[in-house]
């Protein structure tokens, strides 16, 4: 997955390019810049990219999703719906703004049940965050209609999935906002940043104020320009998205490498018959970031995995032993503990995290493998690692 295994001259040019005027903000310095403005070039090129009619850049993903959130209003005791496979980065954005995570089980695609999303909806419930695990996706017509249902926002974190698309439509560009990372080990980097994608014009210029302090962007004197809203600093810098800028012109190159190595191993591993793989929704096409397959229960699932480790296949994960992703070891959220007061209605409405149970999750989880996908392999590096990866299989399920 990462781009950064692939730096070349294209990346070291955009940055020389802001280095030679010396103007680093992506905001004003008209006069200084040479007819340099790396953020909003970035911005045009994954208004492309992801079919959307407006990307507003942003500081990070996390960012990016406390940014998307709070551009549809959501705040102070609000309900989101996300799953319990994720990133730490979902619950993190979302209790920024005083909102309340409200985790649901995941099903064979590894995000969000649309069941589960249903069953947790209150009348506090303001939106759903579907969560596109490892490159792939949602049921993300069923979850569409839930949202439509009950009318509640739906929003896309698609940082991990840069590439994949669903009957067609980029991943990210599907709910009402999208919102993607391109951090240092994301599909493109920009070293840090991220960005909110939507075709809402409404929700694009709350999000481009609110990520620079509620600044208006009118006019090019930013000592005259007025704050309609309260805001925020999440500004990217042109450092950063000069980097995003050759990253994402490289997109179709890496993901064509990423599916002819995700291939390779799939196939390896497709001739053994105990091993099956996460269900990609109809319609849908992973960005291959990942590979992912189930091992008939949670001990082989543990087994192999250590058993990667040992034999030096790197890069492979059983989530439901490891700290990142899943809710099972998220004691810093379980027992909220934070460096400053919560809220009261965050506080009670993290309650139910201190005797909930997922089973669907956990019987998902504790069999999976999560491998990521590298760009740098060559082919017989990957052949070899496929054919290791058999064999430890083999002796150990
Ligand atoms: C990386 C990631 C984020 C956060 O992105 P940062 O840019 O590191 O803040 C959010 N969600 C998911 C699923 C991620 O993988």
């Amino acid at each position: 997955m990462p781009g950064f295994e692939l730096f070349s001259d294209l990346e070291r040019k955009e940055v020389h390019d802001v280095l030679d005027n010396g103007v680093l903000m992506r905001y004003g310095f008209d006069g200084m810049r040479n007819g340099h403005w790396k953020a909003k070039a970035l911005e045009s090129e994954l208004s492309k990219t992801f079919q959307s009619k407006h990307v507003q850049l942003v500081s990070s993903g996390t960012a990016a999703v406390s940014v998307a959130l709070a551009s549809v209003g959501i705040g102070a005791g609000d309900e989101i719906i996300m799953p319990t496979f994720t990133f730490v980065a979902s619950f993190e954005a979302i209790m920024m703004l005083g909102a309340i995570p409200v985790l649901v089980d995941i099903d064979d695609t590894l995000t969000l049940d649309p069941k589960a999303v249903e069953a947790a909806i209150t009348p506090k419930t303001k939106g759903v965050m579907v969560v596109q695990m490892c490159g792939s996706m949602g049921d993300m017509d069923a979850l569409k209609s839930v949202c439509d249902k009950h009318n509640l926002i739906f929003v896309e974190d698609a940082c991990q999935a840069i590439g994949g698309s669903y009957k067609g439509q980029p991943l990210g560009s599907i709910a009402d906002l999208g919102c993607f990372s391109f951090d240092f080990v994301k599909t493109i980097t920009c070293g840090e940043g991220g960005a909110v994608v939507t075709n809402n014009k409404d929700y694009y210029i709350n999000s481009n104020h609110y990520s620079d302090h509620g600044h208006d962007h009118i006019g090019n004197d930013r000592g005259a320009e007025t704050h309609p809203f309260l805001g925020y600093n999440f500004r990217i810098s042109e450092l950063h998205a000069a980097v995003g800028l050759a990253q994402v012109r490289r997109l179709p190159e890496f993901i064509a490498i990423q599916k002819k190595n995700y291939s390779i191993i799939r196939d390896a591993l497709s001739q053994i018959s105990e091993v099956t793989f996460r269900r990609v929704p109809e319609g849908g096409e992973e960005s291959y970031a990942f590979l992912n397959f189930f091992l008939p229960d949670a001990e082989s699932g543990l087994k192999v995995a250590e058993a990667f480790k040992t034999n030096g296949i790197d890069v492979c994960w059983n989530y439901y032993h490891n700290n990142w992703h899943y809710i099972r070891k998220w004691d810093h959220l379980k027992e909220l503990k934070s460096l400053f007061p919560i809220s009261k209605e965050v506080k009670e409405g993290l309650q139910y995290l201190k005797t909930k149970t997922f089973e669907q999750s956990d019987h998902f989880i504790a069999r999976n493998i999560s491998c990521l996908i590298k760009l740098s392999w060559t082919e017989e590096e990957v052949k070899l690692r496929a054919e290791k990866m058999v064999k430890v299989i083999m002796e150990h399920i």
